[in-house]
C-alpha cells in the first residue's frame, strides 16, 4: 500500500518536472510525449484508476504551461482541441496498459500454478517411489522370513510321513499327502513373491544382450515343460538390446512357459519373433492356446490376478506382474492380443533409445 502511494506521488511529482520542463524550453522541444512516462507508470504499478487521474492531471499541467508561457493560437478552440486529443492519447495509453498488465498477471498467476502442480506432483512422485520401495522390501523379508518356518514345517511333515508310514491309514496318508501339497505351492509362492520383489529394485546394471542367446537360455531353462508337453517352439533371429540379461531371459521364460501352460489340448506351439519399429524394437511371443478374453487382457499383468483355478492350471499369478515389471524397469511397454480359444501372442516393446 506504502510503495503505491509512492509511486503516486513519484508520478505527480515527475508530471510537474516535466510540466517545468516544458515551461523552461518553450515548447520548442516536442516534449508532450514525456507526459506518458509518469502516467505509464503510475498505470502499471498502481492502476488504471489512478493512471486515469494522472492523464488528467497531466492534461491540466499541459494546458496550465501552455496557458502561462503564452502561447498563441490562430483560434482559442485550437488550445481546447489539443487538449482533449492529448487526453485521449493517455487514457489510449492507460488503457491499454492496464489490458497488458491484466494479461501479465494472469500468466504469472498461471506459472506460478504450474510451477507448483509440478512441485506436488514431483513430491508425489518421490512418495510413491519411496512406498513402492518399502513395499518392496516389506514383500522380501516376509517372503524371505516365511521361508525358514515353512522348511521346518516341510521337514517334520516328510519325517512324520517316513517314520509312520505303516501305522497311517488311508485317510492321514490323504491328509499328509495335501499338507506336503500345500507347502509345495506355498513355496512357490514364496519363491515368485521373493523374485517380484527384488525385480525392481535388485536388477543388474543395463549391457548389450543377444536376445537369441536370452531366448536360447529361457528355453533351456524350459526343457522339463517343453519335453513334457511335447512343444515345438520356433523362433526367428532377434536382435541385441540394452538390457538387464537375466531378466531378458526371465521375460522369455515366463512369457513361453505360460503358452505350453495355458494349451489344453494338442500339441503347445510358441513362435518368438521381433519386429524394427524405428524408435523401438517390438518382440512377439505368440501362442496356440486356450487364449484370453478382451476383457481380462488388462488385468492379467496384476500381481495375483488369475483367470483360473489352481486345480485346472497351477500357478501363483505373479509371472505376468513381473514381465511388467522387468518391462517397466526397460521403459518398455507390454501387451497382449488374443480372443478366447484362439491363442494369445504377447507383445513386448523396447525402446531402441536404449540399445
Ligand atoms: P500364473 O501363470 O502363475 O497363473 P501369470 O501372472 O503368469 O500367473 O498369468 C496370470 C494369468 O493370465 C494366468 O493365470 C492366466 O489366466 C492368464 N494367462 C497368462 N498367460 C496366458 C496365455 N499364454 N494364454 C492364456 N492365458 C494366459
Amino acid at each position: 500500500m506504502k510503495s503505491r502511494q509512492f509511486i503516486l506521488s513519484l508520478g505527480i511529482a515527475l508530471i510537474l518536472f516535466v510540466g517545468i520542463i516544458d515551461y523552461v524550453t518553450g515548447t520548442e522541444l516536442s516534449i508532450s510525449i514525456f507526459y506518458l512516462l509518469p502516467i505509464a507508470l503510475v498505470t502499471w504499478f498502481v492502476g488504471r484508476k489512478s493512471g486515469v487521474i494522472m492523464s488528467l492531471a497531466g492534461v491540466v499541467v499541459w494546458y496550465s504551461v501552455d496557458f502561462v508561457a503564452g502561447h498563441v493560437y490562430s483560434h482559442p478552440a485550437i488550445s481546447y482541441w489539443n487538449s482533449l486529443v492529448q487526453l485521449s492519447i493517455f487514457l489510449v495509453t492507460v488503457f491499454i496498459l492496464s489490458a497488458l498488465k491484466t494479461e501479465y498477471e494472469k500468466k504469472t498467476q498461471l506459472i506460478d500454478d504450474l510451477r507448483k502442480t509440478e512441485e506436488a506432483l514431483d513430491q508425489k512422485a518421490r512418495d510413491l517411489i519411496r512406498s513402492n520401495a518399502e513395499l518392496e522390501q516389506f514383500a522380501y523379508i516376509a517372503a524371505h522370513d516365511l521361508r525358514g518356518p515353512l522348511i521346518v514345517v516341510e521337514s517334520y511333515i516328510n519325517k512324520l510321513h517316513k517314520r509312520y508310514i505303516e501305522r497311517l491309514d488311508q485317510d492321514a496318508e490323504r491328509f499328509i499327502g495335501e499338507a506336503i501339497d500345500g507347502i509345495g505351492r506355498m513355496k512357490l509362492l514364496i519363491n515368485d513373491l521373493l523374485l517380484y520383489a527384488k525385480t525392481g529394485s535388485q536388477g543388474k546394471n543395463f549391457e548389450r544382450v543377444d536376445c537369441t542367446d536370452a531366448l536360447e537360455r529361457a528355453i533351456a531353462n524350459l526343457k522339463v515343460e517343453i519335453e513334457g508337453r511335447n512343444a515345438v517352439v520356433t523362433y526367428d533371429r532377434l536382435p541385441s538390446v540394452i538390457a538387464d540379461d537375466i531378466q531378458m531371459v526371465q521375460l522369455f521364460q515366463n512369457l513361453i512357459g505360460n503358452g505350453i501352460k495355458f494349451c489344453r489340448e494338442g500339441q503347445p506351439r510358441i513362435y518368438i519373433s521381433a519386429e524394427d519399429n524405428d524408435t523401438e524394437w517390438v518382440f512377439a511371443i505368440r501362442d496356440n492356446g486356450i487364449g484370453i478374453a478382451p476383457e481380462d487382457r488388462d488385468r492379467i499383468f496384476e500381481i495375483f490376478k488369475r483367470l483360473h483355478r489352481s486345480a485346472d492350471y497351477s500357478g501363483t499369478g505373479i509371472g505376468l506382474a513381473i514381465c511388467k515389471k522387468v518391462i517397466d524397469r526397460h521403459r518398455g511397454r507390454i501387451w497382449v492380443e488374443s480372443e478366447l480359444g484362439k491363442g494369445a501372442t504377447f507383445y513386448f516393446m523396447i525402446p531402441k533409445g536404449l540399445s
